[in-house]
């Protein structure tokens, strides 16, 4: 009998307000250790101190893992925020999200406001948004890489110079979020100040790593899930987000551009 596997989540606030969140799927000897260490993350997150952390440890036993490929990585430096921001419209635009849709969604994520939490969930043709999360947003969890991966991933990454956790995580995220059923592309920009690399990620094309998507003195970011509207079972779909366990494998494959 395989080994029971357990999902860990993260998440830290400051005065109410998100600061981070984290993921993991692991077997039952490394609970403890993963969870001291996303505990030990929060408190080391650019937007502040938390004043609490959430940590979330729930068995997967007899649940169907879901194994996949991650996403191919293409990375993409500009010379301004703005030949960046056109670019990521253009790669929305190329995975099936309409031009006024793409542009609007990019508007809402960079603009100052409180972030969300997780993901605004947007029909692709129109821009409507479908979810009824408000201000929190959906997020998706329970996905991981499998135990071969992260030492093949880590081992890719450090080999171009882009070891610690970021692009780690936000790939994985961005490989369940495309096989998501309905789903069509994502935009994320990350909301902590210093940070201003993102993307713009989809099963056809891949994840778009787009430098600098902000100004390093902003703390705007947020997600878009861009999904086919049109028949879309949407408690399908977030449930599939949130409960589908979903480990990723490797290899990392680099397509090609400067990371
Ligand atoms: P980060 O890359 O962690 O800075 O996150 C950027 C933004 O993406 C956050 O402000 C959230 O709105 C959103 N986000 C972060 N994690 C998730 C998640 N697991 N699911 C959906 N949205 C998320």
């Amino acid at each position: 009998m395989s080994e029971t596997l357990y999902s860990i989540r993260m998440r830290a606030s400051l005065r109410g307000e998100h600061v981070s969140g984290a993921e993991r799927i692991v077997p039952e000897a490394d609970v403890a250790r993963v969870t001291a260490e996303l505990t030990e993350r929060a408190r080391a997150h650019g937007r502040g101190v938390p004043d609490s952390i959430t940590v979330t440890v729930d068995s997967l036993a007899g649940r169907p893992i879901q194994r996949l490929d991650a996403l191919p990585v293409t990375g993409l430096l500009f010379g301004s925020v703005s030949e960046a921001r056109e670019r990521a419209v253009s790669e929305l635009v190329r995975a099936g999200v309409s031009e006024p849709a793409a542009r609007d969604a990019m508007s809402a994520v960079t603009s100052v406001g409180p972030n969300m939490r997780g993901a605004m969930v947007l029909d692709a043709r129109t821009g409507a948004r479908l979810d009824d999360s408000g201000p929190k947003g959906v997020r998706a969890r329970t996905v991981d890489y499998d135990e071969a991966a992260h030492t093949v991933v880590d081992a890719a990454l450090s080999e171009r110079g882009l070891s610690g956790s970021r692009i780690k995580e936000a790939l994985a995220l961005a490989t369940k979020v495309a096989h998501a059923p309905g789903a069509v592309a994502e935009l994320c920009i990350s909301d902590n100040p210093g940070y201003v690399t993102g993307y713009a990620a989809s099963r056809e094309n891949g994840y778009v790593r787009l430098t600098p998507l902000k100004d390093a003195d902003s703390a705007s970011g947020g997600r878009v899930f861009f999904v086919d509207g049109a028949g879309l079972d949407t408690e399908a779909y977030l449930n599939y987000l949130r409960e589908t366990p979903v480990l990723v494998g490797g290899p990392l494959v680099f397509v090609s551009g400067d990371m």
